[in-house]
């Protein structure tokens, strides 16, 4: 991937937002479990943040790929993984089908504000009793003269308390499981929505994860994000952004963990001389650094063939499944090199610690990426017929 002074630009820029408008506050968000993103994303979109790569027509920059994966880098710097995950939401996970399949009139109903940072969004796929298995989930929306009606539940919506329309994924038949789904925007103010709870969490407190019921929930059928029956592969195709997305704003994250770990190590004494002195203490930073460079060339390369119009299905599982093994490494390994005071919960590795974890499970666990990448390698056993 070839980057030049726009992207330059682009990362100054956010560096600067994060500096001014995020990373004084994150402790205080962060203990109150919640950050204010009803403040924050119009900023954000003031600054022309939420749009990079939306469509000039719908208030975004119409810049290519290559550009949010600078975003999305640039905002692994925020001190916590919670404010990133929820605008990385907003941003390649929620909007993507939208700004692609959507119609029109959807598009300035739903999108443009989005860009703007005036409407919030979030996506629902998961379900209590559908998380890897996205195929089996249950809400239904069956159609009733000109609108769909909704019943159901999403689990773990990121966004889920402050959004205010949700890309739902849903039945829309009784068909075959892949062809019987499709996407559509519920804005989450209609009647019959419930914010059951927000949940608690181990890590991303700074984060607002909901469970949400539809009870009988109306919308109208232009409501429906592309063709109908097409939800699942308009998903799959939304998991290559979201997966990548998650990849790529990992990096600067590992990059602080370590970068963090060699200024404490550097200053703590013991035995005399510093931790970092140590061959075992610094030779194990080195091999993660090295992991790390190996891990952003596999980024790069999806991103820049998926930004040649490839399907990068193989290598943006590829970079989500390294993103969440290598997390687990950096961030075990420096909590221990920072002793006692990494065990301490306001510390900024423990922090780390318990955000990162989320990768190897949110967006489909570690094991769905390898059956994706064993299915397209061929090497997934094959259901035998009897
Ligand atoms: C903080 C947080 C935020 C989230 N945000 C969102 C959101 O905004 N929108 C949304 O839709 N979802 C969201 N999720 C849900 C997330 O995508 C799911 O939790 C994830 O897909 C895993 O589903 P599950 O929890 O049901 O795990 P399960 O499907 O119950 O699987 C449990 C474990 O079993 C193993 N496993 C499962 N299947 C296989 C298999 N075939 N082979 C081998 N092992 C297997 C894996 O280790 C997996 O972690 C979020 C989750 C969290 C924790």
């Amino acid at each position: 991937m070839k980057f030049n002074e726009d992207h330059e630009a682009l990362r100054g820029t956010v560096r600067k937002f994060i500096e001014r408008e995020i990373n004084p506050y994150v402790d205080s968000w962060e203990e109150a479990e919640i950050f204010p993103a009803r403040e924050l994303f119009p900023k954000l979109g003031k600054a022309g943040l939420l749009g990079v790569t939306k469509p000039v027509e719908y208030g975004g920059l119409g810049l290519d790929y290559s550009f949010g994966i600078v975003l999305a880098e640039e905002l692994g710097h925020i001190h916590c993984g919670g404010v990133p995950l929820a605008i990385g939401v907003h941003t390649d996970m929620c909007t993507p089908a939208l700004s692609k399949v959507g119609s029109d009139e959807l598009k300035r109903e739903f999108l443009a504000p989005s860009i703007t940072g005036e409407l919030i969004g979030c996506i629902g796929v998961s379900e209590s009793g559908a998380g890897s298995d996205v195929a089996s989930l249950k809400t239904t929306a069956r159609k009733d003269g000109g609108d769909y009606v909704l019943s159901g539940s999403k689990m773990w919506i990121t966004n889920g308390i402050q959004a205010d329309w949700m890309c739902c994924l849903a039945n829309t038949s009784d068909g075959k499981p892949h062809e019987n789904k499709s996407l559509i925007i519920v804005p989450l103010g209609a009647k019959g929505v419930t914010r059951a709870r927000k949940l608690r969490k181990l890590g991303m407190w700074s984060s607002d994860t909901a469970e949400i019921f539809f009870d009988d929930v109306r919308v109208p059928q232009r409501y429906r994000i592309g063709d109908e029956g097409h939800g699942f592969l308009y998903q799959m195709l939304q998991f290559q952004e979201e997966r990548l997305w998650g990849a790529a704003n990992s990096l600067s994250g590992f990059e602080d963990a370590i970068e963090l770990t060699v200024e404490y190590t550097r200053e703590r004494i013991a035995f005399g001389k510093p931790i970092l002195h140590n061959q075992v203490v610094h030779f194990r930073l080195a091999e993660l650094s090295t992991e790390l460079e190996a891990l952003r060339a596999l980024v790069y390369r999806a991103a820049e063939l998926y930004l040649s119009g490839q399907d990068v299905t193989r290598l943006a599982s590829m970079a989500k499944l390294k993103a969440g093994r290598l997390g687990r490494e950096i961030s075990d390994a420096c909590l221990q090199y920072w002793g006692g005071m990494g065990y301490m919960w306001e510390s900024r590795i423990a922090r780390i610690f318990r955000d990162v974890r989320l990768i190897s499970i949110g967006g489909g666990a570690d094991e769905i990426m390898l059956s994706i990448i064993c299915r397209l390698d061929g090497t997934l056993p094959r259901a035998e017929k009897r």
